[in-house]
């Protein structure tokens, strides 16, 4: 597979550190309010990556953090009279709600800044000795100079950088870091403020820096080097470019191999202009709000429906187009359901063969669509195209082919985390059956049939409860 490497601007063929195995971290949400669509872009791209990493055969090691120790999250709790951490946990969970409408599938670890706090101490110990970092007052500072490749992501020339900062004095005063060696220098430890959240450390209490949490999370939960990186591309400075500096200064390995970044999610202005969503310029929806007027899958299936790299605008009739295009989807899957249930034997097996065929040469093509910098704007062109011929050929091939179509375009549906089996797709009367047969088995004394018969209906979706009218059950 080819990724668009941002540290070298060139699609590069990912070969990870160690075969068969991909240590992935994106940068998570800051969690301080409901996440708009915006933020939703990464989560569905990246959860993308991964499903079809995992699909070509890797094991595929997922970390996404939560910031939630923040300016913004200490601004709400203030406003709304409680502790910072109990809106960061309100918000992390509201996220997760998000996150499972769109079908993103939970991170192997989503670290937490406030509960990594000793390891970052750590960290800034380590870049203090090696004459990376100084402390002034209780703030600690990246010397962003000693690093000799700052600016190595963002392809950003040092000096100009530094001109950039001059006119800062000013600037500094007010954030209380007029302190510093040189402009260029960032904090990776704050003191504490009134009314703040703190933690103790030789510097004295404080809180740690928003970059540094990155560095030290990624470590700790993929290792010192970890194969990709990705994030929008709003962070690849300074955010990203200061993970690098924090990290290669500490460690003295490559902190990350290959570097992802999405494009930006935009919104009409009222000058009809296309602009990044973000909370800032109050033109952001959240997933909650469309996620009520849309299926969350036609949001899903929108959001892939554009290369990751490529801006990506947003509008109702967008959406509404993404939806008829599912629509054909699904409808095709039904189509086969219809052709697999009736048992068809082959009649023609030159058709047959010729289908599955057309079927291999479809993969074929996903994959070289998803290979190519996960390219899935073209995979889905590939899936209409495979659903179109199944849609001509499924009333003259075997029931044997149908499903063979069937299974195939769920396993590339679920690559893009689109699900075409319908969640009805239980009749009642299997249902009923079932119920029928664990009476059965309970006469019977055969408790463990019973039991299993329980576990393969909440399988599907089926909970039963005992009743004194007999057995009742609901769809969960
Ligand atoms: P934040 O909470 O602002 O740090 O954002 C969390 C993630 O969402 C980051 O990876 C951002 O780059 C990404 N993000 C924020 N706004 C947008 C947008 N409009 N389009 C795409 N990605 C975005
Ligand atoms: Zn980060």
């Amino acid at each position: 597979m080819k990724v668009f490497n941002t540290l070298t601007r060139s699609k590069e063929e990912f070969v990870p550190i160690t075969p068969g195995k991909a240590g992935i971290y994106v940068c998570g949400p800051t969690v301080y309010d409901f996440i708009h669509i915006g933020n939703a872009r990464p989560m569905i791209v990246f959860d993308t990556l991964r499903r079809y990493l995992e699909y070509k055969g890797y094991e595929v090691n997922y970390v996404s953090n939560f910031t939630d120790v923040d300016d913004k999250i200490i601004k709400r709790a203030n406003e709304e009279g409680e502790d910072p951490s109990v809106i960061s946990e309100r918000f992390i969970a509201e996220c997760k709600k998000d996150m499972e409408a769109l079908n993103v599938r939970p991170a192997t670890t989503h670290p937490q800044a406030t509960k990594e706090i000793p390891d970052m101490i750590e960290m800034i110990k380590t870049l203090i000795e090696n004459g990376h970092a100084y402390e002034k007052n209780g703030t600690v500072y990246f010397r962003t100079r000693s690093f000799e490749n700052y600016g190595k992501l963002s392809h950003k020339n040092i000096d100009d950088l530094e001109a950039g900062h001059r006119d800062e004095a000013h600037q500094l005063k007010v954030s209380g870091e007029d302190e510093k060696e040189d402009g260029l220098d960032f904090v990776l430890w704050k003191p504490k403020k009134e009314g703040e959240p703190f933690w103790p450390s030789p510097w004295g209490d404080g809180r740690p820096g928003w970059h540094l949490e990155c560095s030290v999370m990624s470590k700790k939960y993929i290792g010192g080097t970890i194969d990709i990186h990705a994030g929008g591309e709003d962070l690849i400075f300074p955010h990203h470019e200061n993970e690098i500096a924090q990290s290669e200064a500490a460690n003295g390995t490559e902190f990350a191999r290959y570097w992802m970044h999405n494009g930006f999610l935009r919104i009409a202005n009222d000058n009809d202009e296309f602009e990044k969503m973000s909370k800032s310029l109050g033109n952001f929806k959240t997933v909650r709000e469309i996620c009520g007027k849309y299926d969350p899958q036609v949001v899903r299936f929108f959001m892939l429906s554009a290369q990751y790299r490529s801006p990506l605008n947003f509008s109702p009739k967008l959406i509404e187009a993404s939806k008829n295009s599912l629509e054909r989807i699904l409808t095709a899957a039904e189509k086969l359901r219809d052709v697999m249930a009736k048992g068809n034997v082959a009649e023609n097996a030159e058709t047959d063969a010729k289908a599955v065929e057309e079927l291999n040469s479809f993969v074929k093509r996903f994959e070289e669509a998803m290979d190519d910098d996960l390219n899935t704007a073209d995979a889905i062109s590939v899936i209409f195209e495979m659903v179109k011929y199944s849609n001509t050929v499924a009333d003259s091939v075997s029931s044997d082919v149908a499903d063979k179509y069937y299974d195939m375009l769920r396993i590339l549906t679920d690559v893009l985390g689109i699900i075409i089996e319908k969640k009805d797709d239980v009749l009642d009367a299997d249902i009923e059956k079932l119920i029928a047969e664990r009476q059965e088995a309970r006469k019977a004394k055969d408790f463990a049939r019973a039991d299993a018969i329980r576990d393969e209906l909440l399988g599907m979706g089926i909970e039963l409860k005992d009743t004194r009218e007999g057995v009742k059950w609901k769809r969960v």
